[in-house]
């Protein structure tokens, strides 16, 4: 496969990933976003092929056994998410420079094979207690899954060492301001 560069952005949840993801594809051109394979249902509003590639089970099984993807895992009971090799070559094929927006394991595994032409980028909030502010004030949690959450959060941040550029979501302005110019300069290096 004839290769350029690929940025990798993740973070646990509650981190602002997504904001900041929508506000660097707005303001940088020169990537597009790579749509995942999954076998999850849309949610309303998603769009085939412009969200995710939205498969079956066994159609998704299917691109396993013909290795059509770079990295693919369960990261939900059952639900199914993988990065195809095609939106690669595709992105690449356009000029451009594929952002990949994967869970934290996802990423390192695309850190390990492309170690010479990827930047990893882990986006987090400042602090547990913060995170758990947000989740709160977003209301979406039950006592349970708002538990749930932070014990994942904690467990995904000691990953955190392992990529090559940390941003701190304090202040989405700022963190916005830091995206940019650390993709910029992988871009221009
Ligand atoms: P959601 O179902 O909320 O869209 O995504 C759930 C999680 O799956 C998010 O953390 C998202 O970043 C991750 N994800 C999306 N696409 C991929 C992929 O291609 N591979 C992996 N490993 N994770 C993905």
């Amino acid at each position: 496969m004839q290769q350029g560069k690929i940025i990798i952005i993740t973070a646990p949840s509650g981190s602002g990933k997504t904001t900041l993801v929508k506000r660097l594809l707005a303001q940088c051109p020169e990537l597009a976003f790579s749509v995942s394979a999954c076998t999850r249902q849309p949610r309303a509003g998603e769009v085939d092929g412009k969200d995710y590639h939205f498969y079956t089970e066994d159609a998704f099984k299917q691109l396993i056994d013909e290795d059509a993807f770079i990295e693919w895992e369960m990261v939900y009971e059952g639900k199914y998410y993988g990065t195809l090799k095609s939106e690669m070559q595709r992105i690449w094929g356009d000029g451009k420079t594929p952002l990949v927006d994967i869970d934290v394991k996802g990423a390192l595994a695309i850190q390990k094979q492309y170690p010479s032409n990827s930047l990893s980028i882990f986006i987090q909030a400042p602090s547990i207690e913060e995170l758990r502010k947000r989740l709160v004030l977003r209301g979406t949690e039950t006592p349970a899954t708002l538990e749930e959450r932070i014990n994942k959060a904690n467990y995904e941040l000691t990953f955190a060492p392992q990529f090559d550029t940390v941003i701190i979501n304090d202040n989405l302005d700022a963190a916005t301001a830091q995206l940019l110019e650390t993709t910029r300069s992988y871009l221009l290096a």
